[in-house]
């Protein structure tokens, strides 16, 4: 079969991605030289994947796969997470972005998960942990007869651990921390970023039960109970703990919450464990020592004419499965019990990127109904094509190993490959790459000014914007730059009404829209969806309040909300990040 050509650059390739090519992703020499271009990075990913079909058939011809595979990605319409590019080919091997990993209430279990998670941030994944299983602070230990340090001393020891390892020089250590609302240091928890000195490394979430929320509707007590012995420990006010989350999550962004029961309610292999934690960025609940690889679709590429090319999606959406799950087969894991849970279950988590820009594309305000119409409809296209072109392959390569009682165990049940299809990523780096709005988020700015070397400022303007401004007439260098400082197109005269509604930002949209959408995307996903719900500097606590419930009520599994200007830095946000 004739090889498609790999171009020394490539032709959408757009200035910013190539710098974050070059930083981080590209391979180099002993001396730091790059040895390969972008295209020959996009080659090396597509024909290590497509040759992980010959697990399954020995004899394939995957160099038409390979085609299929880099065609995919050098148009941007379809990227795997950061650490298969960087990846895939090369002697790491490790092509995953999410882990989860027990942290069980002994010295051995703690120290052994701080190595774990060494090993898997110097390869470029993130990892989850639970803290609720470790006995809360000065409670016994009986073999030093001492008292224990409780799960936020050990907490800092990851911290440290993650701050020493910078993952693998290539991707800053990212960690998520979920605390149960009934352990005993709830309290403490909630409070732990208070000072924003500390956990830097650490985003936190409180995982709330059914039982814990309705007892904040009848505002009643809770109960708090030791994991080390299950016994009750005191009570607490639910309502008030509550709004200790709210007021501390709008003094500075954390913390999130995690709906624990919505996270079982969804997990499709109950009889290998239960779910206690997510990845670090929220979007991917999974069972301990697992692991899960994502890839987006590009849906900013799938407009045509006015109008989606549904075709065109379905074909993606196979192609990105057949992808995603060969992924697991080419992968190199850190440890053979991530190996062993990775390869039982086969999750993948296939998400979309630039859905702002399709929108846009469309003629439809991100903060419409007909928009959050539009959302719930992709995104179940999306889910129902991805899951049949699992059952497909599940036809042929055998169901995902601990299938039987799961919940696709039904009667006359067809075969699945993956436990979970459908998850939406930050898409942080790769939208950057190839040049789309981030997620399911609106976009971040219209235009914005960039300091080069310290001194020339750019202005860098959204392409979509500055394409109508020319085609409409109102484009100016001048009003390109007064969007830039002023932060947004609302209000600008010069920028017609119908515009200004088109290219509404992350700060012009109200925090109930953000929930909105977050809600529809969340409908038809099988894992979670990231977002972050942004807020005025002078929203109240009261309206983080709102959306927190509000997130709670629209079936989201957990909710990061961002007041403007609250934090001297966030840790690790949907915001764009090179
Ligand atoms: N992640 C990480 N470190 C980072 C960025 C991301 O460990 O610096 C992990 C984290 O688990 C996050 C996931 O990668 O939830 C996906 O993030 P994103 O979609 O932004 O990654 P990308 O593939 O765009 O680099």
């Amino acid at each position: 079969m004739k090889r498609e050509k790999t171009h020394p650059t490539l032709p959408g390739l757009s200035k910013n991605a190539l710098t974050v090519l070059e930083k981080r992703y590209l391979r180099r020499g002993p001396n730091g030289t790059t040895l390969e271009t972008a295209a020959d990075m996009f080659r090396r990913v597509a024909d290590t994947i497509a040759a992980a079909d010959r697990s399954f058939d020995e004899t394939a011809d995957t160099a038409g796969l390979g085609d299929t595979f880099y065609r995919m990605m050098t148009s941007f319409e379809f990227l795997p997470n950061s650490p298969t590019l960087m990846n895939a080919g090369r002697e790491l091997g490790q092509l995953s972005a999410c882990f989860v990993l027990p942290v069980g209430d002994s010295m051995e279990e703690i120290f052994d998960a701080v190595k774990y998670t060494a090993l898997i941030h110097k390869s470029g994944g993130g990892t989850g942990f639970s803290f609720s299983r470790l006995r809360p602070a000065n409670d016994m230990v009986s073999s030093t007869t001492g008292i224990s340090s409780g799960p936020l001393s050990f907490m800092r020891v990851f911290d440290v651990a993650t701050e020493t390892i910078k993952q693998g020089g290539t991707r800053r250590g990212a960690n998520m921390a979920i605390l149960r609302v009934d352990h005993p240091d709830i309290v403490d928890f909630i409070m732990c970023k208070a000072d924003q000195k500390q956990l830097n490394n650490f985003n936190i979430s409180v995982g709330l039960t059914e039982k814990f929320m309705q007892a904040v509707e009848r505002d009643e007590e809770y109960t708090l109970v030791n994991p080390r012995n299950g016994k009750q420990h005191g009570t607490l006010n639910a309502r008030k703990v509550f709004q200790r989350i709210v007021k501390q999550a709008w003094e500075n962004g954390e913390p999130g919450i995690v709906f624990l029961d919505r996270l079982n309610r969804d997990n499709p292999t109950p009889q290998v464990g239960e779910i206690e934690s997510t990845n670090p960025c929220g979007e991917q609940p999974l069972l301990p020592y697992e692991s899960c690889n994502l890839g987006s679709i590009n849906l900013g590429k799938f407009v045509a004419e006015g109008a989606i090319d549904w075709n065109r999606l379905k074909e993606t959406v196979r192609n990105a499965v057949h992808f995603l799950d060969n992924v697991i087969e080419a992968n190199s894991y850190p440890l053979q019990q991530i190996h062993d849970m990775t390869h039982g279950n086969r999750k993948i988590g296939l998400g979309v990127m630039g859905w702002a820009d399709m929108l846009i594309l469309l003629g439809i305000p991100y903060s419409s109904p007909e928009a959050v119409k539009l959302g719930t409809k992709v995104m179940k296209f999306i889910n129902d094509e991805g899951r049949l072109a699992s059952r497909e392959l599940g036809k042929v390569r055998g169901s995902f190993p601990n299938f039987t009682g799961s919940t696709f165990d039904i009667k006359d049940a067809e075969p699945m490959r993956n436990a979970t299809v459908t998850t939406i990523a930050p898409t942080g780096t790769i939208s950057i790459i190839a040049n789309a709005s981030s997620g399911v988020e609106p976009l971040f700015a219209v235009s914005y000014l960039r300091t080069v070397m310290d001194k020339n400022v750019l202005v860098e303007v959204n392409p979509h914007f500055e394409r109508i401004a020319k085609e409409r007439g109102f484009y100016s260098e001048s009003l390109m730059k007064r969007i830039a400082e002023h932060g947004t197109v609302q209000g600008i005269p010069e920028v017609p009404q119908d515009v200004q509604e088109m290219f509404v930002t992350a700060h012009d949209i109200s925090p109930n829209d953000h929930i909105q959408m977050q809600a529809a995307f969340q409908l038809h996903t099988d894992n979670a969806v990231s977002k972050t719900v942004n807020f005025p500097n002078s929203a109240t606590i009261e309206d983080v309040e709102n959306v927190y419930r509000l997130a709670y009520q629209t079936g989201c599994k957990g909710v990061t909300i961002y007041r403007d200007g609250s934090r001297d830095e966030q840790v690790l946000s949907t915001a764009k990040k090179d």
